[in-house]
C-alpha cells in the first residue's frame, strides 16, 4: 500500500505535538509506524544555513518573499519521504502583514495530503497554555485574537480539501482529555 500523508495543523500552544506523541506510542505498539516531520524545522534548518535567523519563533517576522521561499525549500524536501508521514505544521502562520497560507497551492501539490487535521480547543485555554510555556517566543495576543486565527483556519482548511480532495478532521485538545485527542488522532491515523 502507497504511504498516507497526514497534516496536522493547529495554532500555536494549541498541543499538536503533545496530541500526535501521544498517538504515534499508541500505534507503535499495533505495528503502525509514521514517520513525524515538523515543518518549521525544515524552515529553519534552512534558514540558519542562510543566516537569516537565530531562532524558530523569528522565521514568521521575516520578510514574506523569505518565508514562502523557506516553505517551498521545506515542502520540496519533504515531498521525498516516502511510506506513512505525518507532518506538524500550521494552516496559517500569523505575520505582521496578516496571515500566511501554511499550504499554499504550490506546497500543497508538492506533499498531496490525504487528511488535514485541525487540533483545536478554547480560546482561552490556549491562551493560558502559551502563558505557561516559557521554551517558546510565543505571540502575546488575547483569547478573541486567538478565536479569530482558529476560525480561520477552518475557513482556509475547506480550500486546501477543493485543491486535494483530502479529509479535514477536527480533534479537540481540551484541558485534562488530552487522553480523548490522542485516541482521536490515533483513529484518524491507522
Ligand atoms: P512550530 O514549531 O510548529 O510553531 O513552527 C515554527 C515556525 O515555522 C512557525 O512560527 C512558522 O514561522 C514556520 N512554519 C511552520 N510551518 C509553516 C508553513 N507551513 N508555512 C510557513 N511557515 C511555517
Ligand atoms: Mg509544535
Amino acid at each position: 500500500m502507497q504511504g498516507r500523508k497526514v497534516i496536522i495543523t493547529g495554532v500555536p500552544g494549541v498541543g499538536k505535538t503533545t496530541v500526535v506523541n501521544e498517538a504515534l506510542k499508541k500505534l507503535k505498539s499495533e505495528g503502525v509506524v509514521y514517520q513525524s516531520i515538523n515543518f518549521g524545522t525544515f524552515m529553519f534548518d534552512v534558514a540558519k544555513s542562510d543566516n537569516v535567523v537565530q531562532d524558530r519563533d523569528q522565521m514568521r517576522n521575516l520578510d514574506r518573499a523569505v518565508q514562502k521561499h523557506l516553505q517551498q525549500r521545506a515542502a520540496q524536501e519533504i515531498a521525498k519521504v516516502t511510506g506513512n508521514v505525518l507532518i506538524d505544521t500550521h494552516a496559517s502562520v500569523k505575520t505582521p502583514k496578516g496571515y500566511l497560507a501554511g499550504l499554499p497551492e504550490w506546497v500543497l501539490r508538492e506533499i498531496m495530503p490525504d487528511v488535514i487535521v485541525l487540533v483545536e480547543t478554547d480560546d482561552d485555554q490556549i491562551l493560558m497554555r502559551r502563558l505557561n510555556d516559557e521554551t517558546r517566543a510565543r505571540d502575546k495576543e488575547g483569547s478573541r485574537a486567538i478565536g479569530e486565527h482558529q476560525q480561520f483556519n477552518r475557513s482556509i482548511a475547506a480550500a486546501y480539501a477543493m485543491i486535494t480532495g483530502c479529509t479535514v478532521k477536527i480533534v479537540i485538545n481540551a484541558d485534562f482529555l488530552l487522553e480523548r485527542a490522542a485516541d482521536d488522532m490515533a483513529n484518524v491515523l491507522r
